[in-house]
């Protein structure tokens, strides 16, 4: 009784919290309670990163809603918000009714797959922040941010996931393309996986790869 009072006082304005040891920030509508949850995953990739040197600077916010809009006018899981560096993500339930019947993330946990989307989104933030002004291409922010995602899953999901697309990609960056992005973004994942944890040194990887030193293919006119 107390708290169902509590709750009807809590204003309908966006609550937030602030993740521990981050600068990022959790908001969600009225007394949505899942945004604790978010922070786990949010503040795993922030130290991902702080182990390669990499260090988060600017404020991040994650507002998880009850459902995003593309501009182009289609729900999505997320999108990102530049200019307030602001990442909207779709609540659990949401992101659950937007995975596709066939897709490979059904076979697995879904708390672990919507964790690991959490971690996409806020790599893909910090790895932007890092690299700064310079252009890259699409896939190679996407290559950094899946490879980071696949990373941050419990082993036995992980291997669930990997075991889905047993066929690897071969040692150079060239096969990441836009068509492979855009058709598999799953086995593109899995294979940015393999490829970026091939070795001990994936920091350096991805300190080449934002300093657009690696060699991602162009767009494809
Ligand atoms: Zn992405």
């Amino acid at each position: 009784m107390i708290s169902a009072i509590r709750i009807a006082l809590t204003p309908a304005a966006a609550d937030e919290i602030n993740c521990p040891a981050s600068r990022i920030v959790v908001m969600t509508s009225g007394h949505d309670v899942s945004r604790a949850k978010v922070c786990a995953p949010a503040v795993w990739a922030r130290a991902f990163f702080e182990r390669c040197g990499i260090i988060q600077r600017r404020k991040l916010t994650l507002e998880i809603v009850n459902w995003v809009t593309h501009p182009l006018g289609v729900p999505v899981i997320a999108t990102f918000d530049a200019t307030r560096w602001r990442a909207r993500i779709s609540n659990f339930e949401a992101t659950l009714a937007l995975i596709l019947p066939k897709s490979v993330y059904r076979k697995l946990p879904f708390r672990d797959v919507y964790d690991s989307l959490v971690v996409h989104e806020v790599a893909h933030a910090i790895f932007r922040e890092h690299v700064g002004g310079r252009r890259l291409p699409v896939t190679a922010h996407e290559y950094v941010a899946y490879a980071i995602q696949i990373a941050s899953m419990p082993q036995e999901t992980r291997d669930l996931l990997l075991s889905s697309f047993p066929l690897q990609t071969s040692k150079d960056l060239a096969r990441f393309n836009d068509i492979y992005l855009a058709m598999r973004p799953l086995r593109f994942a899995a294979n940015a996986y393999r490829h970026l944890f091939r070795n001990e040194r994936y920091c350096e990887t991805i300190a080449r790869i934002a300093s657009g030193d690696a060699e991602f293919p162009l767009p494809l006119e």
